[in-house]
């Protein structure tokens, strides 16, 4: 019985490991693969054979077509139909991963009748996050600076209210965007509290320009939470290389989303000296975290951060960029007479 089984071998990845699985409703012997846990009967291949899989990749190293190996929530895993060569192509499915929580912001997208001078909300937003003043006392600051009263809630509301404006903003300025000639994109993950909860903010960053891709705060360290980050990023092109720590999440999302990018894995950031663009993104991000002492809700930590973020590649000075933006590093001009033009046409 065995022998006979042995003889058999599944016309999709040529495995011959396979178990009988009953049988289907013509009667036909059922088999499963072991390695891919496809199951099929011999009925389903006859005749088949020179069937041309429409949509299915090419192999990229010997040009052979491919058959699927596996079918997975995230991606495809197909594998090239000459034996000796074997080799696997990985393609991403991005309807099916979920979007990174930076794609998430919701809000008014909208300007009009605002109250207030918009560089008085841009000073604000300079004073929250690059100097991390409290709300109260950038109201102090106004009130002796400009004899002009604002709470500290509406200075609060500011921090949020303006980040799907913003946000929109940035999407515009960065719609043609391509940073693929870049030699390496880092991603890394640092721990934020929430309600006294630890969560991961997972971060990419392009090492030439400086500027956040992409960011996915989470509860979890799960592989789909770096498909998520990989997915909001890949909008950006495809780098040289894509530099991680050895977190098994990172892997397939490299394979996947970033297929033509090597995937570097180092032990760790802090080891590394080329790797100091996140020790500085971290250093600049903590500073200013732990005078937040944590977040109070998800929704109001995922705004903050994604502030925080427009700031730091629209609106910081680096020093390390020579006092520019990320965003004028990447050849994006930016100033506060645009700014105020944008949000007039929001
Ligand atoms: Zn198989
Ligand atoms: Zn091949």
């Amino acid at each position: 019985m065995c022998k006979s089984l042995n003889k058999i071998s599944y016309p999709r990845c040529h495995s011959s490991n396979l178990y009988r699985f009953g049988k289907d409703k013509a009667g036909n012997q059922k088999y499963q693969c072991k390695d891919c846990r496809r199951q099929f009967t011999l009925e389903d291949y006859r005749g088949k054979k020179n069937r041309v899989l429409r949509g299915y990749p090419r192999c990229p190293v010997c040009g052979s077509g491919t058959y699927l190996h596996h079918d997975y929530e995230y991606y495809s895993h197909y594998t090239c139909n000459s034996k000796k060569c074997g080799h696997s192509i990985y393609v991403a499915k991005p309807i099916n991963i979920p979007s990174a929580s930076c794609e998430l912001i919701k809000g008014k997208t909208d300007f009009k009748r605002m109250r207030f001078p918009l560089f008085l909300i841009l000073t604000a937003l300079n004073l929250y996050y690059l100097n991390g003043s409290s709300t109260r006392r950038i109201s102090q600051f106004f009130k002796l600076t400009y004899n002009v009263k604002v709470s500290h809630v509406t200075i609060a509301s500011w921090c949020k209210k303006f980040a799907p404006i913003f946000l929109s903003i940035a999407n515009r300025l960065t719609e043609n965007l391509d940073l693929s000639a870049s030699d390496e994109w880092h991603a890394d993950e640092t721990v934020v509290f929430i309600n006294g909860k630890k969560h991961y903010l997972w971060l990419i960053i392009d090492s030439e320009t400086r500027m956040v891709l992409g960011f996915n705060l989470s509860p979890s360290r799960d592989a789909s939470q770096a498909f998520s980050l990989f997915k909001s990023a890949s909008k950006f092109g495809c780098p040289s290389a894509i530099v991680t720590d050895r977190l098994g999440s990172y892997n397939l999302a490299t394979k996947t989303i970033f297929n033509s990018s090597k995937h570097i894995k180092v032990q760790s950031f802090k080891d590394d000296i080329s790797n100091n663009l996140l020790e500085a993104f971290n250093d600049t991000f903590k500073d200013w975290y732990k005078r937040k002492r944590g977040f109070k809700s998800f929704e109001s930590a995922n705004t903050l951060i994604a502030m925080f973020i427009f700031h730091y590649n629209f609106l910081r000075p680096h020093y390390s960029l020579n006092n520019l933006t990320p965003a004028q590093v990447a050849g994006i001009l930016i100033d506060e007479k645009n700014i105020n033009n944008w949000l007039l046409s929001a």
